[in-house]
């Protein structure tokens, strides 16, 4: 995928580490999730990037926020965003968090147990309550299937405490796995949910809302081999919007919430780090082997780079001869570095100590999972540009 040049020019003008954002590439973003899914209201997952420049331009955009604690909340407020557009959608918390959200005017409760239902109803009274159903967590890079959400007879058991308490059963809520790279998790989400609307609906309690929660993929990740990955977003969007009519069939009037985070940000957020070395060692069985060593790594902005692998960009480095490498962080950690699985990484062979890197596609899950300064490698600052004021 083309990278927006306002981002490029960015990471050039960068003479220090730092990661760049692009706010006029996330409201563009935004524009294209609004016109797949019609009608459908967005909760930035603030965890993604809990960045107030990034923050304000979604609200203004008029997204809402899915808070996952009491600080991100204070955050969304501070920034604008009107307390009915925030959801408390962290299944875990404790009674003081659920008294302090709901004093800060806090309506929306994700639940996915009766203890924690049960909880709801006496720290926020009247609430409105989204109940988590588990997926499978297949097909996605970060399942998130073992932690959250109840299978769908503890739904109606947790719908119905909600309701007998006071409490607003207002709606169903998924999350497929975060960068989910098929469309099949999303069709068995939605058979999941619509088979639930329609027992709910025979049990009396129509719900208003389906909550989608989040998962839809960055576009600018590699694969092992290190081409695009590719995720067939048209046909997720198609089958999202298929299985949202399914829902209505199932369980009449609804409106849908959407709670992207990765989605959103990732293709428009890019670490600008440097060189530390390229260097040519033999490993334990003498296979020769490059490593090029980065400045930024797992613990001070690539936190997924164990994970997935990122496009690095080379700048001024065009043509000559190139050498494998395997890409690793600068800290003194064995996670810090690609996958293991993954090809080496082709990089200009006179590339020296000092040069900038470029890693694209890294603006998701960047500065939230930052290390206070793990070996001594603080947290990278950051720098937010837009395109008619052409980089700040
Ligand atoms: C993390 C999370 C999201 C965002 O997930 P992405 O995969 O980044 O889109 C949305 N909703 C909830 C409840 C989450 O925990």
């Amino acid at each position: 995928m083309r990278h927006d040049d306002t981002l490029l020019a960015a990471l050039a003008a960068a003479d220090d580490d730092r990661i760049v954002f692009d706010l006029s590439g996330i409201e563009e973003r935004y524009a294209s999730l609004l016109a797949e899914l019609p009608g459908v209201a967005v909760r930035f997952a603030l965890k993604a990037c809990p960045v107030d420049e990034v923050l304000d331009c979604l609200a203004r955009q008029g997204s809402g926020v899915d808070a996952a604690s009491v600080q991100e909340i204070g955050q969304a407020l501070r920034a604008g965003v009107p307390p009915e557009r925030i959801h408390y959608g962290n299944t875990i918390k404790s009674d003081p968090d659920i008294a302090e959200a709901y004093r800060l005017g806090i309506r929306d409760f994700a639940t996915d147990s009766l203890a924690d239902v049960t909880a709801v109803a006496e720290h926020a009274p009247g609430a409105r309550v989204f109940c988590r159903l588990a997926t499978d967590g297949g097909g996605a890079l970060w399942g998130l299937s073992r932690k959250f959400g109840c299978s769908p007879e503890d739904a109606v058991a947790v719908l119905e405490r909600a309701r007998d308490a006071g409490l607003e059963p207002a709606g169903l809520s998924v999350h497929v796995g975060s960068q989910q790279m098929t469309a099949g998790a999303w069709r068995r989400a939605f058979e999941q949910l619509a088979d639930l609307l329609d027992t709910l609906r025979g049990r009396g309690m129509a719900l208003k809302y389906v909550d989608l929660g989040g998962g839809l993929p960055a576009l600018g990740y590699l694969d092992e081999r290190g081409e695009p990955l590719d995720p067939p977003l048209d046909k997720m969007f198609a089958v999202i919007r298929e299985g949202m009519q399914m829902c209505r069939d199932a369980g009449g009037a609804l409106d849908f919430i959407v709670e992207p985070g990765r989605y959103l940000v990732a293709d428009h957020g890019a670490v600008r780090a440097h060189v530390v070395r390229l260097s040519l060692r033999h490993d334990a069985d003498g296979e020769p082997r490059h490593w090029l060593y980065l400045s930024c790594g797992k613990f001070n902005g690539l936190y997924e780079m164990d994970a997935l692998q990122y496009r690095l960009v080379f700048p001024g480095r065009h043509g000559g001869p190139s050498v494998p490498a395997t890409v690793a962080g600068p800290t003194c950690d064995s996670d810090d570095a690609y996958p293991g699985g993954h090809r080496p990484v082709r990089v200009p062979a006179s590339i020296a100590s000092g040069d900038p890197v470029w890693v694209m596609s890294s603006g998701a899950y960047a500065v939230s999972y930052m290390t206070q300064g793990f070996n001594g490698f603080g947290p990278l600052p950051w720098t937010c540009v837009r395109k008619a004021e052409g980089g700040r």
